[in-house]
């Protein structure tokens, strides 16, 4: 089994299918304009779909597309499809902000996928326009419920909660995901982002959203799911469902961390905060064998020692935390 040099092994690939959005979060992008890659960078569904594939025969079996906006990218259900049909892929996910989700569900659905995960940051329309800049609250709502409709299942509901703007969400959150059936998930502000000038100040803990809940709504802790899911996961002790708190700040869970990321113009990148990516479009364009490319990712991944929220953790605590501006 191909391990990296912390022992962990490649288990979850994280597609960025383009670097446009529709949106501009607060916490991800500039508002002004953007320098986009140029479209004859960004990887065709050929191209990821054989990527993909490679990757399942070093030992991925579960697929995330996200972006930028993942359902910027037209067609994506044509590349559902294509890694829907990959030997050994157990699990696609679509991470996206819903404002397109509601004309395009059916069609995913149909290509094969079984789940998606959902931003929604408050449920306030005038909050909701003062973080995301752009896009409606009730597009997404109606997206959300189209899922729903389609019978995707689990729909995942992510809140990244900030200090002074959504903490005092987090209930009525937890209490909308109870009531019509979605599993919350509440993330820590990172200090990822182009633009975000995090603070630890900003951060809302893994602990105090627990305990706002509990508050209101008592939990049982479950764990995480297979051991390595970033979410720590909670039950209502009602019955009434689960919420999950993805603590990357607080409780980094590096040290499991089996997540390779494949930007939209073909870098493989092995950590979310890495500022490097492998250039496999090069491989892919330049005529290399499955082969050779096996081959590169391979020697890449032994040799992979991130461990950039641990290290941070590390430094917040012996305050020599040093803010680092990386893209998602
Ligand atoms: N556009 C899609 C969406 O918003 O769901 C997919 C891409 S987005 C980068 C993926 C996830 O990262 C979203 O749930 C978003 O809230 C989260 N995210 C972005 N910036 C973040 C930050 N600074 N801290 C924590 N989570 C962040
Ligand atoms: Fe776009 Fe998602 Fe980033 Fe918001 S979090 S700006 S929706 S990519
Ligand atoms: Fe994985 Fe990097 Fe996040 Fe650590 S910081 S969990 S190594 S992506």
């Amino acid at each position: 089994m191909l391990v990296d040099g912390y022992k962990r092994p490649i288990k979850d690939l994280r597609i960025s299918v383009t670097d446009r959005c529709n949106f501009r979060c607060v916490y991800c992008m500039p508002h002004d304009e953007y320098e986009w890659i140029d479209k004859k960078e960004i990887l065709t569904f050929e191209e990821i779909t054989r990527l993909a594939r490679l990757f399942a025969r070093l030992g991925v079996d579960k697929i995330r597309l996200t972006g930028g906006e993942p359902l910027m990218r037209r067609n994506l259900e044509l590349l559902i499809a294509q890694l829907s049909s990959i030997e050994g892929i157990k699990d696609i996910c679509v991470t996206t902000n819903g404002s397109l989700l509601a004309d395009k569900v059916a069609g995913f659905k149909a290509a094969g996928l079984k789940r998606i995960n959902v931003s929604v940051d408050t449920l306030k329309p005038e909050k909701f326009k003062e973080i995301c800049k752009r896009g409606d609250l009730d597009k997404v709502l109606e997206g959300l419920f189209a899922a729903q409709k389609q019978g995707l299942h689990p729909i995942k509901v992510n809140a990244v909660i900030e200090r002074g703007v959504n903490d005092d969400d987090i209930v009525e959150l937890v209490e909308f995901s109870r009531d019509n059936g979605f599993f919350m998930r509440f993330i820590e502000y990172m200090d990822v982002g182009n633009t975000n000038s995090w603070t630890s100040e900003k951060l809302v803990s893994k602990k105090e959203i627990v305990e706002k809940i509990n508050a209101r709504f008592p939990l049982r802790e479950v764990g995480r799911e297979n051991g390595s899911a970033p979410a720590v996961d909670y039950e209502f002790v009602d019955g009434r469902g689960e919420v999950g708190i993805v603590a990357s700040v607080t409780e980094p869970f590096c040290s499991t961390c089996n997540r390779a990321r494949l930007t939209a113009d073909g870098k493989l990148v092995t950590c979310l905060f890495s500022s490097t990516g492998h250039d496999l479009k090069a491989l892919l364009r330049g005529g290399s064998s499955d082969e050779e490319i096996l081959n590169f990712i391979t020697g890449i991944w032994q040799v992979r020692k991130d461990r950039y929220s641990s290290e941070r953790l590390e430094a917040l605590q012996s305050s020599t935390y040093d803010p680092k501006h990386t893209s998602s």
